[in-house]
């Protein structure tokens, strides 16, 4: 039996996945980031070197065991929560999640996750494909020089530092391959309630999906 499901899906840099484990830590729920998923499976395929672009070369995902738990994602065990965050993961995620053999393997695996209690869960395709019955769905945005600001200082505090424009044009890109792909695109659920979160700080945030839960919960109860 599922317990409370949020839902909360938005582009890249929209602040889905800082203000998701906000909210889960908050009401001590968890916090499940599929986004870090796609990104384990393309690690997985950079390593062993397929041919990204043929989707018959990702059989290997049905033995590949992915786990993610308290916010780290482990591939076999190993601990790679860094290593997904690379360029080359980046530059070809949207790649390997275009291809629907992967998004039926991943997919299945956030159902079961999603069963064990109450979660928040993150992505692209969260309210419209992996939990349609979600009690609660947010569409995050932002616009694009925001979230470009974000991710900026996110890599500095890495001690990474990309230009600028690469990191605007990496966003455009991804948003552009991940809303347009065939399987299960980018799109906010017709009964998601969308929130701009170009001028709200994380707090602000997290404080309006707080009350938004608990005027559900409160719905639920009557
Ligand atoms: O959320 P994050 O930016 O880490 O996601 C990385 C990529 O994984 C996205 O650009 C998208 O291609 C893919 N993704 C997806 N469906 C999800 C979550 C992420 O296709 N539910």
């Amino acid at each position: 039996m599922p317990g409370f499901q949020v839902a909360i899906d938005g582009p890249a840099g929209s602040g889905k996945s800082t203000i998701s484990q906000k909210v889960a830590r908050k009401l001590n729920w968890t916090h499940i980031d599929t986004g870090a998923m796609y990104r384990a499976v393309t690690l997985k395929a950079l390593e062993t070197g397929i041919e990204l672009s043929n989707p018959d070369a990702y059989r290997f995902l049905e033995t590949l065991n992915i786990c993610y738990d308290k916010d780290r994602i482990y591939l076999e065990n190993r601990d790679v929560s860094e290593d997904i965050r690379s360029d080359a993961v980046t530059d070809n995620v949207s790649l390997v999640s275009s291809f629907p053999y992967v998004r039926d393997i991943l997919v299945k695996l956030q159902r079961q996750a999603a069963m064990i209690g109450n979660v928040v869960m993150d992505g692209r395709d969260i309210g419209t494909v992996v939990l349609p019955e979600a009690d609660l769905k947010i569409f995050l945005t932002a616009n694009v020089e925001e979230r470009a600001k974000r991710r900026y200082a996110e890599h500095l505090r890495k001690g990474k530092a990309n230009p600028m424009k690469k990191v605007i044009d990496d966003i455009k890109t991804r948003d552009q391959k991940d809303s347009t792909r065939a399987s299960s695109p980018l799109r906010m659920a017709d009964d998601a309630i969308e929130l701009d979160t170009t001028y709200l700080t994380v707090d602000d945030v997290v404080d309006k999906i707080l009350e938004l839960i608990d005027k559900k919960e409160k719905e639920h109860g009557d």
